[in-house]
């Protein structure tokens, strides 16, 4: 298996002169440009002047001391996210070419800190979708075996990292998004608790449920990142009043002092690969002496349901705006109501159409209390179960029911694609966070696993994840050479 330096590392190596800023960014833009062409991570790439250009001031603030946090470090930045110096498309036709007049608050932060922004990745068009096959440019393929899928929706920044394409990667997460993909190349996501992160700037899915998250080869790595971008942001309603946070702890000392909730019941839908590798690693944990305890969480079952019809109703508001003046799409037709559904027919894939009428259906007059508010009932029932357990242990599931399916393979019925989040929507309805990190592969495919922590628990979450790194020794490793 082939190891990448860690982000943290490189930033070692750069503070003492072993590595220069400027190589390293050659080294990287490189690799982008060898296997990017197989793989398909990003829908767009800065240039090479722009990059270099950038290493060239890391170099100098590095030789002066005077290097911030990510300084030199090459991130990937889900194309839902905002830049103003690259489109910012959603992976959809409706917004082709669109560059925005501003920047997310985490980009203006990733930026502030020294990190180089080299391109934007590929996802599924709006984020829906748990492959990165429903972009409406391409398919991105999943470097461990490029007849797979990497993933979705964060399958660009995902890939690009298993590819060695970026030191970094920004995601986001509605349910699952940076989650799966993780699972899927051996790398590490983490949704954090809802209104850690600022989401001014992102594009709109299910505002209710998502958050931007940090995606890396490392979990410190994530933890390095999740500093960066976390805290109070007066752009954004939502989030928490939490200034700083520190996450990037050490290893626990005393692995006794780590629950455990494992859901026997939670188990019985997932591929046996899954289920032994997550055996074989709560087993392994529990040597080491944490404390694994058999629980239940009977409101689980109806997590599938409570979020799509959620995340379908607030994506069908969300997508109102799309009307074909101010976006790309256009209509031909002089009828207003036929101009606007035109240009939302050319616009937008046939996913995102099936939700927006879905969604539109569960919110409609006669069915609003049947489907939406019934939702949202639920949602608070799993949140109220899952949020008592997570105050007394880290709650484990596999993060994937699913081995990485092959192109073409679930994507053709959206009800398998939904079935795939099973373990992920969890965290989402309830605003805890939750890290997925590679624990073992299967006939050379990654398998991961999910810790499910309390609200603002990350730290514990991160502490567990460097444990676990320890255990199974996959931590900064690329599907190539
Ligand atoms: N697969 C889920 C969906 O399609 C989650 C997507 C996401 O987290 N953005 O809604």
């Amino acid at each position: 298996m082939t190891r990448l330096l860690e982000a943290w590392k490189l930033i070692e190596a750069f503070s003492k002169g072993d590595l220069d800023p400027v190589d390293h960014a050659m080294e990287v833009y490189d690799r982008v440009q060898r296997y990017d062409r197989e793989y398909n991570a990003y829908v767009s790439l800065e240039s090479i002047d722009v990059v270099l250009e950038q290493a060239v001031e890391s170099r100098k603030r590095y030789r002066e001391g005077r290097q911030r946090r990510l300084e030199g470090l090459i991130i990937g930045v889900k194309d839902n996210i905002s830049t103003n110096f690259l489109p910012t498309t959603a992976a959809s036709r409706m917004l082709d070419g669109y560059v925005p007049p501003f920047n997310a608050t985490v980009v203006e932060r990733i930026i502030r800190e020294g990190g180089i922004v080299i391109g934007k990745t590929n996802l599924d068009e709006f984020a829906m979708g748990s492959t990165t096959e429903l972009s409406a440019f391409f398919p991105t393929r999943n470097p461990w075996d490029p007849g797979r899928v990497p993933g979705g929706s964060s399958g660009g920044s995902a890939a690009a990292l298993a590819y060695g394409g970026s030191d970094l990667a920004l995601g986001s997460d509605t349910g699952g998004s940076a989650r799966a993909p993780a699972a899927y190349t051996a790398t590490v996501g983490l949704k954090p608790t809802y209104g850690l992160v600022s989401r001014y700037g992102l594009i709109p899915y299910a505002n209710s449920l998502e958050q931007i998250a940090p995606m890396a080869r490392s979990v410190r790595d994530v933890a390095l990142l999740l500093e960066v971008i976390a805290g109070f942001d007066p752009k954004d309603a939502t989030t928490l009043n939490v200034e700083r946070i520190e996450v990037s702890g050490e290893v626990p000392e005393d692995p006794g002092k780590v629950s455990i909730c494992v859901i026997p019941e939670l188990l019985e839908g997932a591929e046996k690969p899954i289920v032994s590798a997550f055996n074989k690693l709560v087993g392994k944990l529990e040597a080491e002496g944490s404390r694994v305890m058999e629980a239940k969480l009977p409101a689980a079952r109806y997590a599938l349901p409570a979020y799509y019809t959620i995340a379908f109703s607030e994506a069908a508001s969300n997508l109102a705006r799309y009307d074909g003046v101010l976006y790309k799409a256009r209509g031909d037709s002089g009828v207003w109501e036929e101009y606007v559904s035109q240009a939302r027919r050319k616009g937008f894939g046939e996913e995102v159409r099936r939700r927006i009428l879905m969604g539109t259906f569960a919110l409609s007059e006669g069915y609003r209390e049947e489907y939406y508010v019934a939702a949202t009932r639920l949602r608070r029932v799993i949140r109220d179960e899952v949020l008592s357990m997570a105050s007394r242990c880290v709650i484990a599931t596999p993060a994937m029911p699913v081995m990485p399916p092959h192109l073409g393979e679930r994507v053709k019925d959206p009800i398998q694609l939904y079935l795939m989040d099973a373990y992920t929507v969890i965290a989402n309805l309830s605003g805890a966070p939750a890290l997925v990190q590679p624990i073992d592969f299967f006939e050379g495919l990654p398998i991961g696993i999910q810790w499910i922590g309390n609200k603002l628990g990350e730290r514990e979450l991160i502490r567990l994840g460097l444990l676990v790194e320890e255990i199974t020794g996959i931590r900064g490793v690329v599907a190539v050479g």
